[in-house]
């Protein structure tokens, strides 16, 4: 019998965007990995409910995606600059982010949540 491995990959979902609800209630570590510019940034990005102004409620899509800015992109050399995650672990570390986030927003039994955890457990 083969070993088991863990065979998620960490993807971003289509019709997700629960981390686009930047809320800084939900994330009162944000001084830690941000930059005071960049801090100032993401209160300026905050909305009604919490939500980023450039984030399109009707498609789930972010309206500036070229121009986002770093604290949005979710790529090993970010995480390890922003969070020393060593890029061995950035896929991991990326899902426990979304399935946090995803359970913040939309809630455990979320449909985004199922979608969410299909998506990164196929085309292994
Ligand atoms: S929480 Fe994850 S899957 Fe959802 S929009 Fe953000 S990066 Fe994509
Ligand atoms: S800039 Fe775009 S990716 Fe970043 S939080 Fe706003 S809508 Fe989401």
């Amino acid at each position: 019998m083969k070993p088991k491995i863990n065979s998620e990959t960490w993807r971003c979902v289509t019709g997700c965007g629960a981390c686009c609800n930047l809320e800084p209630s939900d994330r009162p570590d944000l001084a830690e990995y941000l930059s005071s510019e960049e801090m100032e940034l993401y209160l300026s990005m905050v909305g009604e409910g919490g939500w980023c102004i450039n984030f399109d409620h009707k498609t789930r899509k972010c309206l500036i995606y070229e121009q986002r800015p770093r604290f949005c992109r979710v790529k090993p050399d970010i995480f390890q600059e922003m969070y020393q995650v060593e890029p061995e672990d950035f896929n991991q570390f990326a899902i426990d982010c979304c399935r946090q986030q995803i359970t913040g927003v939309y809630g455990e039994d979320s449909t985004e949540m199922l979608r969410y955890n299909t998506e990164v457990r196929s085309r292994t």
